[in-house]
């Protein structure tokens, strides 16, 4: 019996609460639609049997990713040669004014839960793809609005165990957290506290939001939102500022869109995948693209930017598989 067979017949004791598919096309399991596939997929619904998996999978040293709702990944179109883990248990609850839910909850299950319940704070980060995990990771944000702003704690499996992590101490800035230097981290939940707002007024706005956004990344697009981070203002020389139309510098930002506007990005395109007509920073597979062919997309704009202007756009995406790539 082979070490890994024998991994296998170990977490099959775990059949009723996880799941093991081998060799899984991650096209199927991200919005992108691409990359290969990963040796092995398992996914976790409950937070009480992960140490115990993860201890049993470790034994294979395969490398080891978590992933949650793949709204925001490129993956290799070799795929990912190790285990790709993803926690799935998405239970929303609410106790004294606290939510607890959990990583796996799809984004739009809580801000629903949240909006039904006439809460403000997240009604403008509605139609967000993905679960709460990956929002927590790369701190999720929308028209003003930031989960950094409305969590106060985040329950994580370290490796060791399972603890809390308070607000403070998560390294929260634009869509960026500590987490991104602890990758080995699992993100099992979030407590969330959010005020009591106008009922009507926050569905409305929860609602219009939702209508603009759908229109603006209709839900059958295959892409991952935003490719690239917004400037902050203060990364630019006065030099580049002076260039920026003033109404476009929001919120002490400047957003990338312009600067790939200026360079002639949309509709640029490599292979099967195009930069969006009518959004320079939205690129978009057209269903025969490879992730080889948005790396390429993705360096030629980079390269124009900085040509252009002298400075370096980052990626807001997340990378999977790619051994040359820098995920931010
Ligand atoms: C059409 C579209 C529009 C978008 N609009 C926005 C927007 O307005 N604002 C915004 O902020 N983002 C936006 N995004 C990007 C994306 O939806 C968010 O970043 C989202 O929060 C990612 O969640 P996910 O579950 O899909 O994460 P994934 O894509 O699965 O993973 C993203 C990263 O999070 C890590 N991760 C995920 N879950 C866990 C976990 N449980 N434990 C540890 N690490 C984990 C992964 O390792 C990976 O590095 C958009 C994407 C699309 C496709």
């Amino acid at each position: 019996m082979t070490g890994e067979t024998h991994i296998l017949q170990r977490l099959d004791e775990f059949r009723s609460e996880i799941v093991v598919r081998e060799d899984e096309a991650l096209s199927k399991h991200t919005r992108f639609g691409l990359g290969g596939s990963a040796r092995w997929m398992v996914d976790v619904g409950t937070s009480g049997v992960l140490p115990e998996v993860v201890s049993i999978l470790r034994e294979s040293s395969m490398p080891m990713i978590t992933l949650g709702g793949g709204s925001n990944l490129i993956v290799a179109d070799q795929g990912f040669d190790g285990v790709v883990l993803r926690f799935t248990g998405n239970s929303i609850t609410r106790n004294h004014g606290l939510t607890l839910a959990e990583a796996g909850s799809v984004w739009q299950d809580v801000v629903d839960f949240h909006t039904d319940l006439g809460l403000t704070g997240m009604e403008r980060m509605t139609g967000i793809p993905g679960w709460l995990g990956g929002a927590l990771y790369g701190n999720a944000g929308a028209y003003g609005q930031t989960i950094m702003d409305f969590v106060e704690q985040v329950t994580v499996f370290d490796g060791v165990s399972i603890r809390e992590v308070a607000n403070a101490d998560c390294g929260f800035a634009y869509r960026s957290s500590g987490f991104k230097a602890h990758k080995d981290w699992i993100l099992l939940a979030a407590r969330m506290r959010l005020a009591s707002g106008n009922p009507s007024e926050v569905r409305n706005t929860a609602a219009e939001i939702l209508a603009t956004r759908n229109e603006k990344f209709p839900p059958t697009l295959k892409c991952a939102g935003s490719i690239f981070k917004n400037l902050l203002v203060a990364q630019l020389s006065e030099k580049t500022l002076g260039r920026v139309p003033a109404p476009l510098i929001r919120g002490g930002k400047v957003p990338s869109a312009w600067f790939l506007e200026q360079i002639g990005s949309k509709g640029m395109c490599e292979g099967g995948i195009e930069v969006a007509s009518y959004h320079a920073n939205l690129i978009f597979n057209t269903g025969s693209g490879r992730a080889a062919e948005v790396c390429l997309l993705i360096d030629r704009l980079k390269s124009l930017v900085f040509s252009e202007f002298g400075l370096m756009l980052e990626e807001e995406v997340q990378y999977v598989g790619f051994a040359d790539r820098v995920s931010h």
